[in-house]
C-alpha cells in the first residue's frame, strides 16, 4: 500500500478535521460492535467456542510446518498447484509469472488483505496487468485510488454522497444520485461484464484444511465464487497461518467469524475449493512474509491466530475516532498494531502507542488473542530497541525517576500544583496536544497524601 512519512497522530489529526465524519464513523462501527454483541448473546456456549478456536489455533502454531506439508500434499493430490513465497516480492513475482505465462493481461480479484499487504495491485499494474477488485467496498476504494481502511468494511470511511460522486465520475451515473440501492445495482452491472471477460481470478483464503487440501473463502457478495468459477485460472493467496487441521474445525471458525465481524450467524457464502474443474487450473500461493519471524517471538506469536474478523477494530475507541488510514498499514486497528512492528519496527514504532490499553479488543477477539497485552509488550520492545521518539523517551525517563522516589514525587507534585495555579499557560498551550480538547482541572490545595495525613492518619483503622 501507499505509505507516508506521517505518524499515526498526524494522520489521525487529518481525519479529525472532519468532525461529523469522525462522529458517524465512530457511531457506525459501534453499531456493528453492538450487532456482534447481540449475535453472540443468542448462542449458548460462546465462550466455549472462543476457547475451542483459540486451542485449535494454538495447536496449529505449535505444529505449523507439519500441517503445511500435509496441506500441500493433499492439495497437490487434488490437482492443485502449490507455490511457496518467502515474502511479498516473491508472492507478486509468482502471480505475475502465472499470468504472463498464460497470456493474461486482466484479472478480477476478490477481497484479500494479503494482496494489500504485498502491494499486489500496484505491482501488477506496473507490469501491464489490469486488476479489478470485485468486492463492492474494495471496488469503491479502488475507484477512489485509496486502500481499504478496514479489513471487513473496506470503505467504511466514505459517505454515500462521496460514493455517488465517484460513480458519477467513473461509471457515468447521474450527478447527485447517492441512493445505495441504485449505486449497488450499477456496480453489479458493471462488474458482471468484467467477470465474463476475465481469464484469471485471484481470491484470498480464509481457512485451508490440512486434512483435505481444500480451502474456504468467505464473502457476503459471492464475488469470489463468480470470479473463480468463470475464469480458467484461479489463484488463491494465503498466509501460512490460515491452516486449520481438520474440516470439522470449520464448525468452530465459521460460527465465530461472521458473528464477530458483522453480527451475522454465518457469512452468506462460505465456498469450498478443492479440485479444479476440467479444463481449468487452480494455484495456491502460500506466503510467509514475516510470519515465521512473528512465530519465533514468544510474546507475539499469538497474533498469528487472527482470523481477520475486524471485531477488535469495531470496538477500539482509538480506531473508531482516528480512521483506518491513520495506521498507514494494510491492516489497521489493534491487530494491525501488533502485526506491523514485526514487519518494520522502525516504521511502525508509533502504532503500539495508538491505544488506550482498555482491553476491549482482547475481550471481543473470537480466538482469544491477548491483543492489549501485546501492545503493551511491543512498547517495551520498541523503547529498548531505540525506536521510540526522542521526546517520548526523555519524558518517560524523567517520569521513571520521579515515580521511583517518594521525595521526588512529593516535590514534583508541589511544583506542578504551583505551576498550574500561577502559570497555567506553561501547561495548557498550543504545544501540548493533551489540552487541545481539554480544560485544566481545578488545582487542589494539597496532595492526597497531605490530606490523608491531616484527616485520616490518626483515626482508628476501622473508620
Ligand atoms: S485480532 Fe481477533 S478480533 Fe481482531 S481481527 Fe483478529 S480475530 Fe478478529
Amino acid at each position: 500500500m501507499k505509505t507516508t512519512d506521517k505518524d499515526h497522530a498526524a494522520l489521525a489529526n487529518e481525519f479529525n478535521k472532519d468532525a461529523p465524519r469522525v462522529d458517524w464513523h465512530d457511531e457506525t462501527l459501534w453499531w456493528v460492535r453492538q450487532k456482534r454483541d447481540n449475535a453472540v448473546k443468542k448462542i449458548p456456549g460462546w465462550e466455549e467456542l472462543r476457547e475451542a478456536g483459540s486451542q485449535i489455533k494454538n495447536n496449529v502454531l505449535a505444529n505449523l510446518s507439519g500441517y503445511l506439508k500435509q496441506f500441500e500434499a493433499n492439495a497437490q493430490a487434488n490437482g492443485v498447484h502449490v507455490h511457496w513465497a518467502i515474502d511479498a516480492k516473491e508472492h507478486n513475482e509468482i502471480v505475475l509469472e502465472l499470468l504472463q505465462s498464460n497470456g493474461v493481461k486482466k484479472i478480477v480479484k476478490s477481497k484479500s488483505m494479503l494482496t494489500e499487504e504485498c502491494n499486489l495491485n500496484e505491482y501488477l499494474n506496473l507490469n501491464g496487468v489490469d486488476v479489478i477488485d470485485t468486492d463492492l467496498g474494495e471496488f469503491i476504494v479502488q475507484l477512489a485510488n485509496e486502500h481499504p481502511s478496514h479489513i471487513v468494511l473496506p470503505c467504511i470511511h466514505k459517505k454515500k454522497e462521496e460514493i455517488g460522486e465517484l460513480f458519477h465520475q467513473h461509471l457515468g451515473t447521474p450527478a447527485g444520485n447517492a441512493d445505495p440501492v441504485f449505486l449497488t445495482e450499477t456496480a453489479r452491472r458493471h462488474l458482471r461484464e468484467t467477470f465474463l471477460t476475465r481469464k484469471a481470478a485471484l481470491t484470498g483464503v480464509n481457512f485451508a484444511v490440512a486434512e483435505t487440501g481444500e480451502f474456504v473463502v468467505c464473502t457476503n457478495e459471492g464475488n469470489a465464487d463468480m470470479g473463480a468459477h468463470l475464469a480458467d485460472i484461479h489463484i488463491a493467496s494465503m498466509g501460512i497461518e490460515k491452516i486449520i487441521p481438520k474440516r470439522k474445525h470449520l464448525g468452530v471458525f465459521l460460527r465465530v467469524l461472521a458473528r464477530s465481524a458483522t453480527g451475522q450467524p454465518v457469512t452468506t457464502y462460505s465456498s469450498h475449493f478443492k479440485t479444479p474443474r476440467p479444463g481449468a487450473s487452480t494455484h495456491i500461493v502460500i506466503v510467509d512474509n514475516g510470519r515465521s519471524k512473528q512465530l519465533g517471538r514468544e510474546d507475539f506469536r499469538n497474533s498469528l491466530k487472527c482470523i481477520r474478523c475486524g471485531a477488535c477494530m469495531n470496538t477500539c475507541p482509538v480506531y473508531r475516532r482516528s480512521g483506518g488510514h491513520s495506521y498507514n498499514n494494510a491492516i489497521a486497528g489493534p491487530i494491525g498494531s501488533i502485526l506491523a512492528p514485526n514487519l518494520d519496527m522502525k516504521k511502525h514504532a508509533d502504532l503500539p502507542f495508538a491505544s488506550t490499553l482498555c482491553g476491549s479488543c482482547t475481550n471481543v477477539c473470537p480466538v482469544k488473542i491477548d491483543i492489549h497485552d501485546q501492545l503493551y509488550k511491543w512498547r517495551q520492545v520498541i523503547v529498548k530497541s531505540g525506536h521510540a521518539p526522542v521526546a517520548k523517551k526523555a519524558a518517560m525517563g524523567a517520569m521513571t525517576r520521579v515515580l521511583s522516589s517518594p521525595v521526588s514525587y512529593k516535590v514534583a507534585g508541589k511544583l506542578g500544583r504551583l505551576m498550574m495555579k500561577r502559570a497555567p499557560f506553561a501547561v495548557n498551550n498550543q504545544f501540548n496536544p493533551w489540552y487541545k480538547q481539554r480544560e485544566l482541572p481545578v488545582v487542589p490545595e494539597n496532595s492526597f497524601g497531605e490530606w490523608y495525613k491531616k484527616n485520616r492518619n490518626n483515626k482508628p483503622k476501622d473508620i
